[in-house]
């Protein structure tokens, strides 16, 4: 019986109920899974090695014939022991010895013909006697290697184990799956685009990916840059970028607002401004700007440092949404973010017309009523909240710009649900998303794709670079000393902690410190304590008293992390520092250095602190640059991590590795946007088939 991609693995021999539910927990279920779940690892079992060659420390294959073999026990273990085996060639004798191999005393008989891969060292005990610990084994029959060995005789691709499911389990699994599927599939990958790249129709590619032919460079292989392997990892960039590419023409042909603009409108953005642009934000609006006035709907991302201006580039833009009679939302990912969202709002456009409200989950149930029905009756302009903009209840007049920062904690679904609220208005919303941290090219060409992108890069001017410094907690009373220096000169400060309550990790905690410094550290300056738990109005209020100046201190968990901006505090003192991601010390930091005054950055920790975030800590003194972090960032946590698992619109790989294969993204990405473009021939059978097959995983219901 033939087998077919689809066939679940049960179709395979030797894989009954249960082995069906091992793979399964590795989340292969088909004969297409099986095989998307390429070899981490190949060993050259093709080059013997004569015994009387070996060295120590050689890593290689050796054939020779089973001398003896048998079971060692250790004493008073019961039938636990070590499994001893003596081979040889005409050459020499090999030693190999397994722990726990009990099960072995079936496996190996006196005379049997043997390989063994593994690296050579010399027995400690008996100088001159060379062995294998644990070396990979294989039998073979009377007559030598069989010729379809997946064992021996050939690279031989090591799977990682799931479960009790061995490497060698899935060699065979593999093996026979890839003999026995039909010798032609149709390949989904357009044929320009294999011949353009060089690559080898998808069959072919999987059967090198999995059992390479004997002249494969091992090396290549290891680091996944064979042709066949880049093709497979290529496709799964390709069907990606697809998607989005169809996601960006589609909205591109949905029907939009052309906003107009006008020099009244110039004039009313002016007079928000209290200082003059940077150059990068004016390049930046000019862009959105451009944008709205097209007549189908924007989706552009916002990228910038931290403290590179870009609210005050969104409120201007909401400008001109409002001064056409559209409606404004803009959504944060936390409250404490569109509280200050809020604020600034209220602040920069006290002397307009503007209708502001905030829509927040910890709002009385009266208030938000209300502002609910200003909303709908079209009594606000422009309305800052959280999640709670998507609740059911919340409908707008006439929203047509939404701006939504979400420091990569929105997918792309929720994007759409509040792009749905605005359907009275019977054409699509403009979408402006921003980033609070910058997020590396490979992510941004994964999640973002779809988006025209936006760059403000370029700080503020007047801003002095932060001095940072790691000091280790003993050195605490000399920190203490320094933020009251700093107070006394008329400056705020932040001292920040991991958590708000004393926990069992004994780490130190918000509330317990801020009453030990009020009454020890800092007797005569006014302190203030902000956490996550306090009730909205005690955090807008500590907020607030902060803002002014009325507090000097600021004690607070991470919930200072984003969008507070005092540019009087010049102080950030972090404890427990190792404590915090890169992103999240970086987000902190970022709320010193927005003033004329030099500032200070102060990383505290215990003496001894782990191997990574010794990294994390280092790259903080070393560098400002959040695009530089946001790199190393992603490469100390990898994608999944970086983003958070809240972020729903992320997709994962099968074999692609966004670190590893950066160039086939770029080149997928250029690709797939140029074949939307084109439309060549192939065109619909593509988006046929990743609608069939890619659609689900890549989340692009909305695309084909
Ligand atoms: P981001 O959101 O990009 O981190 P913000 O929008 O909060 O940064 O801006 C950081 C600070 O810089 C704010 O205090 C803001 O008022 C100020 N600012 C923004 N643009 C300018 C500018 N062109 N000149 C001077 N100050 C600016
Ligand atoms: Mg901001």
């Amino acid at each position: 019986m033939e087998l077919a991609l689809s066939s679940p693995l049960t179709a395979l021999p030797g894989v009954g109920p249960s082995r069906a539910e091992q793979l399964q927990q590795k989340g292969l279920a088909t004969v297409e899974d099986l095989l998307y779940y390429l070899p981490f690892r190949y060993e050259d079992r093709i080059h013997f090695t004569p015994v009387g060659e070996l060295r120590p420390g050689m890593k290689t294959c050796v054939a020779a014939e089973v001398m003896t073999a048998g079971l060692v026990r250790f004493r008073g273990r019961g039938r636990r022991g070590v499994f001893h085996l003596a081979a040889s060639d005409k050459t020499g004798i090999l030693y190999a010895k397994w722990f726990y191999g009990d099960y072995l005393a079936r496996v190996f008989r006196p005379g049997q013909r043997v390989v063994l891969y593994g690296k050579v060292e010399e027995d400690p005990h008996r100088p001159g006697q060379l062995q294998m610990i644990q070396p990979q084994h294989e039998v073979l029959s009377a007559r030598g290697a069989a010729a379809d060995s997946t064992e021996s005789g050939r690279i031989v691709p090591i799977y990682e184990a799931a479960g009790p499911v061995s490497s060698r389990v899935f060699r065979r699994l593999v093996h026979y799956a890839l003999e026995h599927l039909p010798r032609t599939m149709p390949d989904p990958l357009p044929a320009s685009l294999r011949a353009q790249h060089g690559f080898a129709p998808r069959r072919a590619a999987r059967q090198q990916a999995h059992f390479p032919p004997a002249d494969a460079n091992l090396e290549l292989l290891e680091a996944f840059r064979t042709l066949a392997q880049q093709r497979l990892i290529y496709e799964e960039f390709f069907f990606l970028e697809l998607g989005l590419a169809l996601r960006r023409q589609r909205a591109r042909q949905a029907r939009g607002i052309a906003f107009a603009l006008n020099d009244n409108i110039r004039q009313a953005i002016k007079k928000i401004l209290p200082f003059h642009p940077t150059a990068a934000q004016k390049r930046v609006l000019k862009e959105i700007a451009g944008d709205m006035q097209q007549p189908f709907p924007m989706n552009r991302l916002l990228q910038g440092d931290v403290g590179s201006g870009k609210t005050i580039v969104a409120f201007e833009a909401a400008i001109i949404a409002m001064e056409n009679g559209y409606q404004v939302a803009l959504m944060a990912p936390t409250e404490i973010l569109a509280e200050q969202h809020y604020l600034s709002a209220v602040q920069r456009f006290a002397q307009t017309p503007y209708r502001i409200g905030l829509l927040v989950s910890g709002l009385p149930a009266k208030e938000k009523k209300q502002t609910r029905s200003d909303l709908e009756n079209g009594d606000l302009d422009l309305l800052v909240g959280t999640h709670a903009l998507l609740e059911k209840e919340v409908a707008f007049h006439r929203l047509g710009f939404i701006i939504v920062d979400e420091q990569h904690r929105f997918g792309v679904m929720q994007r759409l649900e509040l792009i749905r609220k605005a359907q009275g208005a019977n054409a699509r919303p403009d979408v402006l998303v921003m980033t609070a941290t910058p997020i590396p090219r490979t992510l941004a060409l994964t999640l973002y794709s779809d988006l025209e992108m936006s760059l403000l890069n370029e700080l503020p001017p007047g801003r002095t670079a932060i001095k940072t410094r790691w000091v280790t907690d003993e050195r605490s009373a000399g920190v203490w000393e320094f933020v009251r220096k700093q107070v006394s000169a008329g400056r705020q400060a932040y001292i920040v902690y991991p958590v708000i309550d004393e926990s069992k990790q004994e780490l130190k905690a918000a509330t317990k410190e801020y009453e030990r410094l009020s009454k020890n550290v800092f007797d005569r300056l006014r302190l203030g304590l902000l956490h996550g738990r306090l009730r909205r109005e005690e955090k807008a209020q500590v907020m607030d008293a902060f803002r002014r100046g009325t507090t000097q201190i600021l004690v607070a968990t991470s919930v200072v992390e984003v969008g507070v901006d005092v540019p009087n505090a010049t102080v950030m003192v972090i404890e427990h520092a190792e404590r915090f991601g890169l992103a999240q010390l970086h987000q902190l930091r970022g709320r010193i250095g927005r003033g004329r005054h030099a500032s200070h950055c102060i990383l505290m920790t215990p003496a001894n602190v782990g191997d990574v975030a010794r990294e994390r800590l280092d790259t903080m003194t070393q560098t400002q640059d959040g695009f530089k972090i946001a790199e190393l960032d992603l490469k100390l946590r990898g994608p999944g991590e970086f983003l958070g698992t809240r972020q729903h619109g992320f997709v994962s790989f099968r074999i692609a590795n966004l670190l590893r294969d950066q160039e086939l993204l770029s080149a997928a990405k250029n690709d797939a946007f140029e074949f939307v473009a084109a439309r060549p021939p192939e065109f619909d059978a593509t988006v046929e088939y990743l609608r069939r097959s890619w659609q689900r995983r890549y989340q692009l219901a909305d695309v084909a």
